[in-house]
């Protein structure tokens, strides 16, 4: 792929950075990827970008997607994360959505699309339970036929910001007599506002509030939630999740916390000396960025590979395993620069816009702790790391 901009590849860029700098939402300032923003600061771009019709890129046009092509999509991306854009979540965008417009009919996708376009309704994944995790298809969760709705009672856990969720997708057994358990799970589309749906905090070691657990209690729905063909939903939830796991990668982002990490080892001291100078130090930074870089070219692959046709498979693993893993070593190496600084804990207070609250240590810093550990997730979720090395080992390598 030649990665020199044409001049009309230029103009777009051009075209985007303009509307980013005019349309981007001031008030979200830099807040990238925190988790603890009130809802309609989340939506907040999401909204702007349906209205202009940029909100779901990647989907096809009949569907509402720009026809963008790979470099347009990557030219997107990078000038988002310059201003460390607050992008749409992907519950919606990335995740339901193309099993919606892939595999649900007419009234679902009339019901559904617009509102994911337009930022105005919000979606939870209901995967995991205590106990299916890795082993997602153990999963307990039954849904029973009962006239034209099913009776739906169980667990799951993990569920981000569910809090704020006005639909969820679920994995739910409507077979528990299959002879794989694969083969009798359904994709069932739940309204959160169903009697019987209880959504429950996870509070975080520091305070934070991401992640619920969601009780099931004989919840009805409608028949005509059922996504697909009953029993198929294996199927339509590892298209899910190959998409899910592109989605993590996360590389625009990824190159200008490196450029940031660049700033703060060029500002902090040691011996005299701007860390930056330091070799070990600049060694670890320049691997990071060798493997970033290497990373990008795996992505604008599968990029170019989507814009052909060919859906994300298997390769999105390594997208997952890569682009956590160097986010991962971001953080740690942001952490080790700014050194005792990272220390102090400052809660959510620090997080408040226009809080006053005595700091210790430069801005860049004060984050600096909380950020790597929260990061420790990104090998956890949307399938971990490990499991990831396992669909490479039997669906790429073939062994
Ligand atoms: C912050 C966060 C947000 C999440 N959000 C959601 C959400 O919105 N919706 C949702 O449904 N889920 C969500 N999850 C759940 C996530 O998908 C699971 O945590 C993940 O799949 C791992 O499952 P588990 O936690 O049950 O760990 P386990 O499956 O119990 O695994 C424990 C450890 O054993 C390893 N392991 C397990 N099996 C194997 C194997 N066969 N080979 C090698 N190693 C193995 C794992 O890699 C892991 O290190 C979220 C998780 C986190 C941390």
């Amino acid at each position: 792929m030649n990665l020199d901009f044409t001049p009309e590849e230029q103009a777009f860029r051009d075209e985007v950075r303009a509307f980013i700098a005019e349309q981007y939402p001031k008030h979200l300032g830099d807040t990238g990827l925190r988790e603890d923003l009130p809802r309609e600061d989340f939506l907040a771009w999401h909204k702007v970008l349906g209205a202009k019709g940029w909100s779901v890129p990647a989907w096809p046009t009949e569907y509402g997607g720009t026809g963008w092509t790979p470099t347009q999509r990557y030219i997107w991306s990078e000038e988002n994360a310059r201003v460390n854009a607050l992008m749409p979540l992907p519950f919606g965008v990335s995740m339901v959505g193309p099993v919606i417009y892939t595999f649900g009919n007419d009234e679902q996708k009339a019901q559904h699309l617009p509102g994911i376009r337009d930022g105005s309704v919000w979606w939870c994944q209901g995967y995991s339970e205590p106990g299916a995790g890795s082993d997602l298809a153990s999963l307990k969760t039954t849904a029973v036929r009962d006239g034209d709705h099913y009776v739906i009672n169980g667990q799951k856990t993990w569920t981000t910001l569910a809090q704020y969720a006005d639909w969820g997708f679920f994995l739910c057994r409507t077979d528990p007599d299959a002879e794989k358990p694969q083969q009798g799970i359904s994709f069932i589309l739940i309204d959160m506002k169903t009697p019987g749906v209880e959504v429950k905090p996870i509070k975080l070691l520091d305070g934070g509030y991401e992640v619920n657990e969601t009780w099931l209690t004989d919840v009805r729905v409608p028949v005509e939630n059922l996504v697909g063909v009953e029993n198929q939903g294996w199927t339509y939830a590892k298209f899910l999740l190959a998409h899910e796991r592109s989605g993590i990668a996360g590389v625009a982002r990824s190159k200008r916390g490196v450029e940031k990490l660049r700033e703060i080892a060029g500002s902090e001291q040691l011996d005299g000396e701007p860390l930056m100078s330091d070799f070990d130090f600049a060694r670890k930074v320049s691997q990071l960025e060798i493997d970033l870089a290497a990373l990008e070219i795996t992505e604008l692959r599968t990029l170019a590979g989507e814009q052909a046709g060919k859906g994300p498979g298997p390769e999105s693993s390594i997208l997952k395993i890569k682009g956590t893993e160097i986010q991962q070593r971001l953080t740690e190496l942001t952490l080790e620069a700014v050194g005792s600084y990272g220390t102090p804990y400052y809660g959510s207070i620090a997080n408040d816009t226009g809080s006053n609250e005595y700091q210790i240590g430069p801005d860049y810093a004060s984050h600096s702790a909380a950020t790597y550990f929260n990061m420790r997730k990104t090998s956890i979720y949307g399938g971990s790391n490990e499991i990831q090395r396992n669909i490479i080992t039997k669906m790429i390598l073939g062994l």
